[in-house]
Formats: C-alpha cells, sequence, structure tokens
C-alpha cells in the first residue's frame, strides 16, 4: 500500500516538474509590431509584448521596455500585434455544410469527435480565441470544452447556451434543441442547462401563443443569474422577446423594411427602465451571399476543411457546389442600415457574432468576414471593428478582467497579422502567428 502510494507520489511530482518547467520555457518576447491593444486605444508601433507562461507580463516599446534574457525573442516586424479575437455567436457542430436536416441523420454521432473540434481547431488557426456556442449538443460541447481545456484539443475557450429551448411542441429535429411545450417543462429543462454549466439560455421558434413560456425561461434564468438570449428575425419573435424581458436578442430580419413603432416603443421604454438591451445582428449571413454566389471558389479552400475526414469534405463540397444561392437584393443592405440605425439611437448595444457553421460561414473564415462586412457594408470604423470583436465581447462575457485586451496580468491570447488591419482590413483572414493562453499554435 505504501509502495503504491509513494509511486503515485512521485508521479505527480514528476508532472508537476514537467509541467513548471513547461510554464518556465513559455517566456516570448514578441518584438516590432503595430500594436493594437483592443482597448480602443490608437496604435503602437515598435511595440514589446512579454509573454510569461499564461499572461501577458508587460507590454512596451524597444528602447524603453527591456528584455530578460530568458524570452524567446520572435520579430513582428511588418506585422501587427492584437488580441486574439472573440466570436459570441457560433454553431460548432456545422461546418458549413447547406442542408441542415442531412447533417444532423449523417453526422451527429460525430459531433463531439470530428465536427466540434475540426470547427473549434479551424477557429484557433483563423486567430479567434474565444466563442459562445448558441444551439449545441449539452453534452457534446461540455465534453469538447473539457478537452480543450486540459489542452488536448486545439481550439478557442468556449462559452455555450448548450441545447436551444425551443417553445413549441414541435418533434425533436436533433438534440442541439429541446422543445417545452410548456411551463413545467421550460422551467426544468432551464434548470438542467444551468446545472449542467452553460453560460447562457438561448431560445428560438418562439410565437405569440408561447409568452408564457418564454417567460418562464427567462425568470427561471434570471432568479439563477444567467443571461437569455432570443431568436428576433420576426417582429412576433421580438415582441415576446422583449414582453418576457430577455437580455439580449439574435438577428436583423429583412421581412419588413423597418420595424414598427410598437416595438420601436417597447425598446426605449427597456432602455430608460435602466436595464440594458443587447442585440447580436449576424449580417454577414445576409450581406455575403451576393460574393458567395459570384465567386464560390473560397469556400473550396482547403482551410475551411481542417480536421475533417474526406468523406465530410467531399460531402460539403457537393452539396455547396449543388447549392442554389439566394442572393439579396440591394435593398436588404439599406434595410439592415435602416433597422440598426433605429435600435442605435434608443440606446440599444450591439454585440458581436458572426453565425458560423451556417451555410458559407466556415469556421476558418466566418469571425473575419463578419467584421469585414461591418467595416466595408456598413462603415464601422477598424479600430472600433476590433474593439468590439476583443474587448467589448470580452466584457459582455463578463470576463475582461482577465481577457480581450493587450493588458499585464491578462491572459496571453495575442495574434500577428502581416501589414496593417487598419489599412488593410483582409489581413485579418488568416494571422501570422495565434498564441492561446500563452501557448503558441500558430
Ligand atoms: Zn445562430
Amino acid at each position: 500500500m505504501f509502495k503504491k502510494c509513494s509511486v503515485i507520489w512521485l508521479a505527480c511530482l514528476l508532472s508537476l516538474a514537467s509541467c513548471l518547467t513547461l510554464a518556465q520555457q513559455n517566456k516570448y518576447a514578441l518584438v516590432g509590431g503595430l500594436l493594437i491593444d483592443g482597448t480602443g486605444a490608437q496604435p503602437v508601433p515598435n511595440s514589446i509584448v512579454l509573454i510569461n507562461g499564461e499572461n501577458i507580463e508587460a507590454v512596451g516599446t524597444i528602447g524603453r521596455l527591456p528584455i530578460p534574457e530568458d524570452y524567446q525573442l520572435i520579430s513582428t516586424e511588418g506585422m501587427t500585434v492584437l488580441p486574439g479575437l472573440w466570436d459570441p455567436h457560433v454553431h460548432l457542430l456545422y461546418n458549413g455544410h447547406p442542408d441542415f436536416a442531412h447533417w444532423f441523420s449523417t453526422y451527429a454521432d460525430q459531433f463531439a469527435s470530428v465536427t466540434i473540434p475540426a470547427s473549434a481547431h479551424q477557429f484557433l488557426m483563423a486567430g479567434v480565441t474565444s466563442v459562445r456556442d448558441l444551439a449545441v449538443n449539452t453534452r457534446d460541447i461540455v465534453r469538447v470544452r473539457e478537452r480543450i481545456e486540459k489542452g488536448e484539443l486545439p481550439g478557442p475557450t468556449i462559452y455555450t447556451a448548450g441545447a436551444a429551448l425551443m417553445p413549441a411542441a414541435a418533434p425533436q429535429t436533433s438534440p442541439h434543441i429541446i422543445p417545452v411545450g410548456n411551463e413545467r417543462k421550460a422551467i426544468n429543462e432551464t434548470k438542467r442547462l444551468i446545472a449542467d454549466g452553460m453560460d447562457f439560455i438561448k431560445i428560438l421558434g418562439t410565437t405569440t401563443e408561447s409568452q408564457s413560456i418564454v417567460n418562464a425561461i427567462v425568470n427561471t434564468a434570471h432568479d439563477a443569474g444567467v443571461r437569455v438570449t432570443a431568436h428576433g428575425r420576426t417582429d412576433a419573435e421580438i415582441r415576446v422577446a422583449l414582453l418576457a424581458g430577455v437580455d439580449e436578442i439574435q438577428h436583423i430580419g429583412i421581412d419588413t423594411p423597418t420595424y414598427p413603432e410598437d416595438i420601436l416603443d417597447m425598446v426605449q421604454q427597456r432602455i430608460d427602465s435602466g436595464t440594458p438591451l443587447y442585440w447580436n445582428p449576424t449580417v454577414g449571413m445576409i450581406l455575403n451571399t451576393d460574393e458567395l454566389a459570384a465567386d464560390p471558389e473560397w469556400l473550396d479552400d482547403p482551410k475551411n476543411f481542417l480536421d475533417l475526414p474526406v468523406e465530410i469534405e467531399r460531402d460539403i463540397r457537393q452539396a455547396i457546389a449543388d447549392a442554389t444561392f439566394t442572393v439579396q437584393a440591394p435593398s436588404a443592405s439599406d434595410t439592415i442600415k435602416r433597422k440598426l440605425q433605429s435600435l442605435s439611437e434608443r440606446g440599444v448595444i450591439m454585440t458581436f457574432g458572426s453565425d458560423e457553421g451556417t451555410f458559407g460561414h466556415p469556421a476558418s473564415e466566418s469571425t473575419w468576414r463578419e467584421l469585414e462586412t461591418w467595416v466595408f457594408e456598413l462603415g464601422m470604423d477598424p479600430l472600433v471593428a476590433i474593439k468590439w470583436a476583443t474587448s467589448d465581447s470580452a466584457a459582455y462575457m463578463g470576463v475582461a478582467d482577465k481577457v480581450g485586451t493587450l493588458t499585464p496580468g491578462k491572459l496571453a491570447d495575442v495574434i500577428a497579422v502581416p501589414g496593417s488591419p487598419l489599412r488593410h482590413f483582409s489581413t485579418l483572414r488568416d494571422p501570422a502567428m495565434v498564441f492561446k493562453h500563452g501557448r503558441r499554435y500558430k
């Protein structure tokens, strides 16, 4: 017995020693690049970022910040160094296949082992170091999140709602959606998701008739201190969400050209009450379809299929080749601008997210494409866009004290891209370097 214990102790001590050695080796000095720290501050040339273990130790400039001898020097000359990006609206289980029903009936048993890990890896290689997954099989995402946290799989830090609650007695189409046809079931399932460690509750598919069910979900989540986000593509969904007091609404619908006055009045009342209202517009999936239709070649990019078995890759490629792209009229852009403006004028806070995983939005490209749409199509300042997809997103998730800016003491989620995204935004498409929690992945 004693012998057994001492062997275990020895193993523990040895692994502790090797962990410490690993941490000690993890000392990097990123030297020379233009620094965008994610706070919205103006960029700083000739920067130095010191990474020690999991954290950023110091940030300064050449000639002013000394570099200790035992730090591995990495030149970032000619590059921009910025915080790892966030994507707070993703669906890791999809990989851009246009036919959801086919995807679920064919690959559900491979979500935890193949498709979610593949999306996670693609995100990390694209410089996205934190995501929020809204609608995914709860058990599968918990398993993958644990493996990423242990360092067994490469991937971003995952926040998630787990399975989305659908307040309708619809047949179950996939374990990533839980139908809740009455208040009792809604309360029980909300409590179960919270007990399983979900960071948010997601609701979709509401109708006017489901108001009491949505109220029950929101009240149960809020009693437990958990926020709720709900689909709001249609005016009916938005009314139900606002009446129930959800924290955040998803999507901008383009079926109607403006929001009706009664909705805008409800939004105004909500803001005036002092409770903030957040909105996650996800416009890239609407505004990029013309590009997809005109130039589907970019979907064939091998990085969109990283870690996917050849059969799944072939399936996705064929489905894309067979798909018809529903190109939106140019007025879609005007509708989105008009609706965004009417929400912003009333004080709604926009949250970032790309709806990754849906058709044409593989994890390797989705985040950058959404951001680029905001910069080029909707006129957002690139520096503001970077702040939105870094420190603002971290603040929204309640972890701004730990991550989201290049500030001493925060987790070293750092990327470097060639050139300057302030001048050429597309440089964010393929980062040259990616660090997550101080570990270099690219
Ligand atoms: Zn979504």
